[in-house]
Order: structure tokens, then sequence, then C-alpha cells
């Protein structure tokens, strides 16, 4: 079965140069022109990933893409933001809005495709079953579900592959090129700051917990999951 994205772009050539070049690659697309129009295709069909523009009539694309990552609905649904900034500011707060990632126009489709993808296949569940327990810490790879003594963690899906990589790799200092290697799936678009954005993110969903500890920042060198003081 083919997966469903949803095309949120005003600007209708771009709109539809996108939808031709994703049904050409296989996908099924919805579109919608501004972010009212977003959520009620959404709330109709649930998509499986969406492509959202940061320039938009009624709400920004950052706005859209916040209030779906607090919606427990939707928070699973990978967002990759279309942006026209270069700004490397903006980027990160594109993606502290909860983005999984974010394309710069121009783009040519195929790059599209790829990162598309890319991002499906880290959405994607269970590669690996196991259940993993570290000091508390309860991982379940068939659930894709975090614990902390019963209580659900509330991840996104960049982060729980970050979360899931550390539990299976502790101990060890990993970069950021490691990690956007190891996690990211070698993506040579992501930028290595996406990291710290992600590794930022995942230390406030475990801080409620009291485990964010765990998370380690080596100086000059990375990180590293450990459950021993630092
Ligand atoms: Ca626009």
């Amino acid at each position: 079965m083919s997966a469903h994205i949803l095309v949120v772009e005003d600007e209708k050539p771009i709109r539809e140069m996108i939808a031709f070049g994703l049904r050409r690659g296989g996908y099924e697309v919805s579109e919608a022109a501004d972010t009212s129009r977003a959520r009620s295709c959404i709330a109709d069909k649930r998509p499986d990933l969406i492509l959202v523009d940061w320039m938009l009539p009624d709400m920004s694309g950052l706005e859209l893409t916040r209030l779906l990552k607090r919606d427990k609905e939707t928070r699973d649904v990978p967002v990759i933001m279309l942006t026209a900034r270069a700004d490397e500011h903006d980027k990160v707060t594109g993606l502290d809005s909860g983005a999984d990632d974010y394309i710069t126009k121009p783009f040519s489709p195929r790059e599209l495709l790829a990162r598309i993808a890319a991002v499906l296949r880290r959405a994607a569940p269970g590669h690996d079953e196991e259940i993993i327990q570290l000091n508390g810490l309860k991982l379940d790879g068939s659930s894709h579900r975090v614990t902390v003594a019963d209580r659900v963690v509330s991840l996104g899906p960049t982060e729980y592959r970050l979360l899931s990589f550390f539990m299976t790799h502790t101990e060890r200092v990993y970069s950021r090129s490691q990690l956007l290697d190891r996690v990211w799936g070698g993506n040579v678009y992501v930028e290595e700051r996406t990291v710290d954005v992600h590794i930022r993110r995942l230390r406030k969903a475990l801080e409620e917990f009291g485990v964010d500890q765990y998370i380690q920042t080596v100086r000059g060198s990375g990180y590293r999951f450990s459950t021993k003081p630092e």
C-alpha cells in the first residue's frame, strides 16, 4: 500500500508540481491550500506524512506543525517543512516546532522524494522488537513505547529513534556526524546542528521523569548515553 502524503501549500503551481512529482513517485496525495483545509483533510484521513509550506495565508506552517505535534492523534505523523528561507535560525526554529525535517526552496523532485523516503523510513515501526530496560527507563521496540515506572514518555519519531540508538549503544561517545549516519540513515542533507535540536527535545521529554541526565554531552566530541554519573 502506498503512503499517503498531504501537501499544504498556497501557491497553486508549486503545490501541483509537488503533487505531480509525488504521484509519479508512487504516493497517494492530498492537497490543501491553507491550514484550515489541511486540518479537515487530516481529520478525514490521517496522512502518513505532511509537507507544510512555511508561509501560508491563514496560519504559518510553523504554527500548524506545533498544533499537530501537540495533538496525540497527529503527534506521530512526520512533518517536513518547506521553506524559502535559507537562514539557519529559521531552520532550527522549524525543527523546534516539531518538524522532522525541512527542505529549502527551490528543491528538485528527486531531492524531495529522497527526503520523504528517509523520513518515512525513520518513522516506520518495528525493526527491532526487543524490550530494553536501563535504570528504570524501558523501551519497547514492538510498540515503540518508552516508559518510566509505567508512565509513558511522549516522544516524536526522531527522538524515539535517537533514544533507541543510545539505549542499544550505551557508554560510548558518538559525534554528531556519527549520530546522523546511524540514526538519520546517512541523509546527506541534514545538518549537524539538527542533532543538537533533537537531543534538546529528547532531554526535555526525559526531564520530567528525572532521567534526562542519561543523555550526556561530551565537550568537543558529541553525545553519550550513560546511566552512570558524568
Ligand atoms: Ca506559501
